[in-house]
C-alpha cells in the first residue's frame, strides 16, 4: 500500500495475518507504520452527505463528520442521517448531531440553509 500521510508516499509492504498487521515495511518514518495498521484494521472515513431540510432555503442541506468514523459505521451513519429532517436554519459549521452515534465526532452541516 502507499502511505498517503505525507508527499513521499512510501510504497510500504504489509504482512498481514488474521485480519491483524505484523509487519510493516518501506517507510521512511514512523507514521507509515501507524498508517497502515489503522488502514488494515480499523479504516477511518470522513463521511459526506446530505440531509432533508423542510421549509428552508435549501431542500437538501450538505453534511460531514468533523473528524473520520470507523468503515463499519458508514451503513448505519447514512441510516441515521435520512431520518433527519431540519426544520431550524443552520450555518456552516453547525452541529446538526453532536457525537454522532456516540463516536466523538459531530455531523455538521457545510453550508448555510435558512427559514
Ligand atoms: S512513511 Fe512517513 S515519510 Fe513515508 S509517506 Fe508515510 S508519513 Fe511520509
Amino acid at each position: 500500500m502507499i502511505c498517503i500521510e505525507c508527499p513521499k508516499g512510501c510504497v510500504l509492504s504489509v504482512e498481514v495475518e488474521n485480519g491483524k498487521v505484523v509487519s510493516v515495511s518501506g517507510g521512511q518514518c514512523p507514521r507509515g507504520e501507524i498508517y497502515a495498521v489503522a488502514e488494515i484494521e480499523n479504516p477511518k472515513r470522513i463521511l459526506t452527505s446530505t440531509v432533508i431540510a423542510e421549509d428552508l432555503s435549501l431542500k437538501m442541506v450538505p453534511v460531514r463528520t468533523d473528524g473520520p468514523i470507523p468503515k463499519v459505521k458508514i451503513f448505519e451513519a447514512m441510516a441515521e442521517i435520512r431520518k433527519i429532517r431540519l426544520t431550524n436554519s443552520v450555518y456552516m459549521g453547525d452541529p446538526i448531531i453532536k457525537d454522532f452515534l456516540g463516536l466523538g465526532v459531530n455531523l455538521v452541516a457545510t453550508r448555510e440553509a435558512v427559514k
